[in-house]
């Protein structure tokens, strides 16, 4: 499961040509920002779970104590 934070790839990469996208915004609304030119696009929850591919790193990981 996705969460704020997370690095996410998505089906087609941005037009700079990376995919890695980072969530960082979770509601209605999922607002992903493009992690290499900061270009943030926003989409619903059901798009967004038919346009990312998997998840490329958690954020708890790293963070969690
Ligand atoms: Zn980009």
């Amino acid at each position: 499961m996705y969460d704020l934070g997370d690095i996410v790839e998505m089906k087609k990469p941005h037009a700079c040509q990376t995919n890695r996208w980072e969530i960082i915004r979770m509601g209605a609304d999922i607002k992903i920002k493009c992690v290499n030119c900061g270009h943030i696009v926003m989409m619903t929850r059901r798009d967004f779970e038919k346009k990312m591919k998997k998840i490329l790193e958690k954020k708890a990981d790293s963070t969690q104590a």
